[in-house]
Formats: structure tokens, sequence, C-alpha cells
């Protein structure tokens, strides 16, 4: 028991689940030549006993994050989605939109004017509305998703996207948490709040980006059959079976936070030892705390490259690791490259032909978890 009140239903009841100490704000890159240290606030994720929501603790003033480029595979899954809920006849010409945007980028709004859709008035009624991740930067969470279901017309339709908890516990990712992220939901925990607010979800579609997107179709006819409540209940059964809900379930991605750390030091350390070139690809946000956790400086991984020009010249959060351009994988001829966004792989690999020209790998970061060094270097799996 904390003295947090629940984000979403105000309970005081629940369990700090993760604690990842104390760690800079993942979106605000220093200059290279800044010394540091870095501002630095305690990141630590709670699970309400009684609506089942995982949360942010603290609630630090973070710097605003910039606005990166927007990723192929975002910007091919939002087509994705929007074909299907289309197909599913939830996006009608002339229907009113609104958009509950990201920060992060990835605005659904070209893709429905394209179908006809039109604007809401703002802060008017509207027949859809579109939450693509970004309910989950509110930081009053009951009070985000009332505004939501306060704007949705009788035979509206909320479509609301996110990175599904059940995902973040199977694939332990638990650098998903981050500074400014309040809300971690499962379909499980969202169905409740939705209810609260008179909504129920009447389809579902998963996605595999991020490992694992959701995206919840609700309104305020709960449907009692039919495709789209199949599509509901496979994943609220999938919960159950993953436990999403049990504080020593989601407590496990606490030990996932050691593997992937200790993992990702004890491969780098090897590849130093065998005077390896390592560089990193993706300054990203969840690379922040997986380099700051498993305490990586230059010495280990001289450069992380991004595709940001905006990025570049500066460096991680916490570290003294710099930014620098792609053009250095070519230029240094790197023996692995250290993906930090599994999603880039084909993209990145497509991109970047010099780094394979070179004899050099892609390693996913996330595959490093629990390496304790049998193998060459943990290469051979990913030539
Ligand atoms: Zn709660």
């Amino acid at each position: 028991m904390t003295d947090h009140a629940c984000r979403a239903c105000r309970s005081r009841s629940g369990h700090l689940v993760l604690d990842l100490g104390e760690q800079p704000a993942c979106d605000y890159f220093p200059a290279a030549g800044d010394p540091g240290p870095d501002p630095e606030y305690p990141l630590e994720m709670w699970l309400c006993a009684r609506c089942g929501l995982a949360q942010l603790v603290a609630d630090p003033t973070v710097p605003a994050e910039p606005r990166g480029a927007e990723p192929a595979a975002l910007v091919a899954q939002a087509a994705d989605a929007v074909g299907r809920a289309a197909d599913a006849g939830l996006l009608r010409a002339g229907s009113t939109v609104t958009e509950y945007g990201s920060p992060h980028g990835g605005s659904w709004l070209g893709l429905l004017a394209e179908r006809g859709l039109i604007p809401a008035a703002p802060g008017g009624p509207a027949d859809v509305i579109i939450d693509c991740f970004g309910m989950m930067h509110a930081a009053d969470q009951g009070a985000a998703l009332a505004e939501r279901a306060a704007r949705l017309s009788d035979t509206g339709v909320l479509l609301l996207q996110y990175h599904s908890l059940n995902a973040i516990i199977r694939g332990g990712q638990w650098n998903a948490l981050r500074h400014a992220h309040y809300a971690y939901y499962s379909t499980t925990a969202l169905t409740g709040l939705l209810a609260t607010n008179g909504l129920h979800p009447s389809a579902a579609w998963h996605f595999d980006l991020y490992g694992g997107t959701v995206l919840l179709a609700a309104g305020r006819q709960a449907p009692r059959t039919g495709a789209g409540r199949e599509s509901v209940d496979a994943l609220l059964a999938d919960d159950v079976k993953v436990g999403v809900t049990d504080p020593d379930v989601v407590g496990g991605l606490g030990r996932d936070a050691i593997a992937g750390a200790d993992g990702l030091r004890a491969w780098l350390v090897a590849q130093h030892k065998q005077r390896r070139v390592v560089l990193g690809y993706g300054a990203a946000s969840r690379a922040v705390a997986l380099l700051r956790r498993a305490g990586i400086e230059k010495s280990l991984l001289p450069a992380v490259a991004d595709a940001s020009p905006a990025k570049v010249g500066l460096r991680m959060p916490g570290t003294d690791i710099p930014v620098v351009s792609p053009a250095e994988l070519g230029a240094r001829k790197p023996d692995a490259v250290l993906l930090f966004l599994a999603d880039l792989r084909a993209e990145v690999r497509a991109a970047y032909p010099e780094v394979e020209g070179h004899g050099g790998h892609w390693v996913d970061a996330d595959s490093l978890s629990g390496w304790q060094g049998s193998d060459s270097g943990g290469l051979k799996q990913h030539a």
C-alpha cells in the first residue's frame, strides 16, 4: 500500500509492481557536450487492486518530448487499422470525427478524410473518436476517459489503440514504463473503466506493433453476439490466462528488468573483450531506461545512430553515449548493431545494407535478456 490514489478509480488499494529507481526523463536528450548530471526522477509502476489499471506513480514535470520522425512501421499499421475498422462498418463517409492525438505523432485524420469523414466542431460531439496512443499521456485517467465518453454521439464509436499490458507482460517489456506515460492498459481494466462511463467494447483487433497493440472499438450498446463480441472475449480470456490483474504476475516485470539489463551488459562486455565494434541504433525513449539500468557508458557502446537529424549531436539521457548520424554505420563498419526498436528490423536492414555488407549483424537488444555468454557473442542466432 502506498499513498498513491488510482488515476482512474481513485482507490488507494494497490501494489507497487515495478520500481526502476531514479531515471532521467527519457525524451530529454542533452547536447553531447553537456556534462550532466541529468535530472532524474523515480520511475515506478503501480497496479490498482480495484480497477486493475497499471499506472505510473510519480508525476514529475518532465521536459516536453520532441516529435520524432514517424517510423514506416507506425504509418503502415495506421493504414491497416483504419482499413479494418472501415471493413467493420465503423467509418462511414459523412460521419463526424475527432482525434485525441499522441505527442509522438501518428494522426489518423488524413486517412479518415480520404474516406469522407468530416472533422467535428472543436469540443463538440463526434460520431467517431480516435485515440491512438493518446490517452496514456493523461495524468488523470478518470477525467480523460469521461471527456471522451461525453463527446461521443449516441450511436458513435470510440476507437482506442494501446500497447497492451498483456503484451508487455508476455514480452517482458519492462522498459515500456516511462515518465509521462501514465497508464498501461489491459483490455480487462479498460473494459471496466469504459463501463463506468456507459461504454462497452464492440470489437477488437490485435496488431504486432510494439510486440502487441490492440485497437478496441467501444460504444453505448453492448453487443451480445457476433464476430466483434467474440474478438473482445478472446482478448479478455487471454488476459485471464496471462494474469494481467495479478500483482505477482505483473511484478514479474521487475525480474525481467534485472535480466534485461544484466544480459545487455554481459553481452557488451563480451563484445568489448573480443574487440568487436558495436554501435546502437534507435535513440528511442525505450532505450534510455535499458542503458541507464544496465549502467552502459560509451566505453562499451561508443554511439547510438538515429535517423532523426534533430537528435544527432545530442547524447542518450543519463549516459555519455552520443547520438550520431546513420552515416556512421557505414563509416565505422560495426561488427554488430544493437537495435533498440525491434519493429524497425526490416526497415533498417533495407535502409542500411552496408551493415551486413561489411559482415556486420543486427542484434535485437530485447533478445539479450538473460544473456550469459555461452556462444560467440550472441551473434550466431542473428546471422
Ligand atoms: Zn483504479
